[in-house]
This record gives structure tokens, C-alpha cells and sequence, in this order.
């Protein structure tokens, strides 16, 4: 189990929300996606980060953000 870091914006689009967004941000033990918290049908909260690369899904506790 290893914790991924993501450093900087460039770093993060490569991790999406379960819609396919980069304009997620991390929250108390989960995380908040921008673009979903404008569609009606969507819930902005979500608690696995998807990583485009891998396909992995992330729990909010393997995944570090610096800036
Ligand atoms: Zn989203």
C-alpha cells in the first residue's frame, strides 16, 4: 500500500473524480469535485479518487497533495 503524492496542478489531472473531472480538491476524509457541485444530478462528494493512469481507486488516506 503505497500513498500517492500528487505535487502541484499539473500532477492532479491526471486523478479524477468518478465522473472524469480534475477539478476535484481534498476534504476531511474525503474529497469535493467543482464541476460535479454544478450538475444537478451529481454528488459533489466522493471518497476514491480514480487514477486515469492505473485505473486504481484511491481512499482519501493514500492520497497526499502538496500545492
Ligand atoms: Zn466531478
Amino acid at each position: 500500500m503505497s500513498v500517492h503524492r500528487i505535487d502541484g496542478t499539473r500532477a492532479k489531472w491526471r486523478y479524477t473524480c468518478p465522473n472524469g473531472h480534475a477539478s476535484w480538491e481534498t476534504t476531511n476524509g474525503h474529497f469535493w469535485c467543482h464541476q460535479c457541485s454544478r450538475l444537478p444530478d451529481a454528488d459533489a462528494e466522493f471518497w476514491e479518487l480514480l487514477d486515469g493512469k492505473t485505473g486504481e481507486r484511491l481512499a482519501r488516506e493514500k492520497v497526499t497533495v502538496n500545492g
